[in-house]
């Protein structure tokens, strides 16, 4: 499964914001963006005072690739999301959001059970947990309301877990989630666009695939 293997906080001086790929790491001053805040490549700090006016397509365009980026996804999986969202009831852009939310390695990173969203796509394809009972690798897989994630009984005994369970800390996981005690997060309903604090204007990713 293809996935971004390059500089991660790049991304985020190329997209001009934080973007939050590096968990706790992004907290701190050794944060990137914190320092260079300018574009990345040989010009970069040159282009930062040249830009004009951006055009509206430069607009829609960045606002997808951000969208790609902070969710890890890859055009192509990125692509065939909108286009399932379009099929749907509803509006195009939040069914996107919705489908980027549903999506395995994301639930993790909300439950709280890991650092970032990377972190959770590792922990995913390491086989550590399961979907309603039965192992799953595949980042991808969408959750559905009435579904439980849980760590399997082999991986709990791993010093990563052991440390979550005892400092484990509930008080930012989204309403459509819970966790019981022991780390078993369960899907109550989708998420609403009210639920999803990223900093994205769907509308444009729409305009962008709409051209
Ligand atoms: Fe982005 Fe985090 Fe890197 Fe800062 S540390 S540039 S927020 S990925």
């Amino acid at each position: 499964m293809a996935r971004y293997t390059g500089p991660v906080c790049r991304l985020c001086r190329r997209e001009g914001e934080k973007l939050f790929l590096k968990g706790s790491r992004c907290l701190t001053p050794k944060c990137s963006f914190e320092r260079r805040s300018y574009p990345p490549g040989q010009h970069g700090r040159e282009n930062q005072f040249r830009r004009g006016r951006a055009s509206d397509y430069l607009l829609q365009l960045r606002e997808k690739q951000k969208a790609r980026r902070i969710y890890g996804v890859m055009e192509r999986q990125f692509r065939n999301y909108f286009r399932r969202s379009t099929q749907q009831i509803g509006l195009t852009g939040v069914n996107l959001l919705i489908y980027l939310e549903r999506r395995l390695d994301n639930v993790v990173y909300r439950l709280g059970l890991a650092t970032s969203r990377a972190h959770a796509r590792q922990l995913v394809q390491h086989g550590h947990f399961m979907l309603n009972g039965r192992k799953t690798n595949i980042p991808s897989a969408l959750v559905s309301p009435g579904d439980t994630i849980s760590i399997r009984p082999e991986s709990l005994r791993r010093a990563y877990f052991k440390e979550l369970r005892q400092d484990f800390d509930d008080r930012h996981i989204p309403r459509w989630l819970s966790v019981s005690g022991d780390l078993v997060g369960s899907v109550s309903h989708l998420p609403a666009r009210d639920d999803i604090d990223v900093p994205l204007n769907e509308q444009l990713i729409v305009e962008y695939y709409s051209r």
